[in-house]
């Protein structure tokens, strides 16, 4: 059972913006030590593997980059069911190979086996045996079974927003896969979703979407055109250190620099309470870092 992450709230720009913690979401193992990596949206997303027995599986198959935040999930998720984790990716460079606290290294420390291979290979499901024994994972969890924790969430912000008497309530959250956004709307029909796409073109998130089978209306996307996807850039480093000044809270280098820059430019057509999903990512904020200190 996961539980209901808690909601802060700070002043930006003469508004109260509110920030759902999923990101102090934490999942321990049998000696009551919290497992790192398994933080944020990525618990929402496998809330179904975590709570669902499955006494057949003993391997899990993913594939992606190797600071995603999902791989480390995943390391983490295999460790606490002793299950073994092949993750496929493109060629690892030495100095990704060499950096300690990175998402790469806590997963490896966690049993992750990479297995490195050229060209589509790395990013194409089709290429796995489907063994009865092994558990596949689109890319950044892409998959129908994430809804089941976006139920929860849905669940919980619904509940804040009767707290607070809201008949409106917008949701804020920089989208990846787009996973998170889309469900989450799914499962809150009667509020506003809003989104950006951090990964490739608002289209491109839009054919995510549709992969994802949507049942019910979309988020609406702010498009992010200025922005490529993990990649430092000065205006977002200040847009960082600015929302942290405002909030006190860390967020990650990753994503939501990108949110928070989108958010801001379009805050004023939003006039409903507004709540920023913080997803987690946070443990990735070193490697990042450094590639800021080159810029
Ligand atoms: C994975 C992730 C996202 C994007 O989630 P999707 O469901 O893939 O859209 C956003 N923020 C953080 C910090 C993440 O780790």
């Amino acid at each position: 059972m996961i539980c209901s992450s808690p909601v802060d709230s700070f002043l930006y720009k003469n508004r109260q913006i509110y920030v759902k913690r999923d990101d102090l979401i934490s999942v321990s193992d049998s000696n009551g030590d919290s497992m790192i990596g398994l933080s944020g949206n990525k618990v929402r997303k496998l809330q179904y593997f975590l709570e669902t027995n499955l006494p057949n599986i003993t391997k899990v198959i993913s594939y992606g980059g190797t600071q995603s935040n999902m791989m480390l999930a995943l390391s983490a998720l295999a460790q606490l069911k002793g299950w073994s984790f092949d993750y496929y990716c493109h060629k690892i460079s030495q100095m990704a190979n060499n950096s300690i606290n990175s998402n790469l290294a806590l997963a490896r420390a966690n049993g992750m086996q990479t297995i490195e291979v050229v060209g589509e290979q790395a990013t194409d499901a089709n290429i796995f045996n489907h063994s009865s024994d092994t558990l596949i994972i689109a890319q950044g969890g892409a998959e129908e079974t994430s809804r089941l924790g976006m139920q929860q969430l849905a669940d919980e912000l619904r509940q804040f927003a009767k707290n607070n008497n809201w008949q409106e309530m917008g949701v804020f959250v920089p989208s990846g896969t787009g996973t998170t956004a889309l469900y989450l709307q799914e499962f809150l029909s009667e509020f506003t979703v809003y989104t950006t796409n951090c990964v490739g073109s608002a289209d491109y998130l839009r054919m995510q979407w549709q992969k994802l089978k949507p049942l019910g209306k979309l988020p609406i996307i702010f498009p992010n055109t200025k922005f490529r996807f993990a990649t430092p850039n000065p205006q977002l480093w200040q847009m960082y250190e600015r929302i942290h000044q405002h909030s006190n809270i860390e967020f990650d280098l990753v994503y939501d620099p990108v949110g928070w820059h989108v958010l801001d430019a379009n805050l004023d057509m939003i006039a409903m309470p507004l709540v920023y999903l913080h997803c987690g990512g946070t443990s990735g904020n070193g490697s990042m870092q450094a590639r800021y200190q080159k810029l």
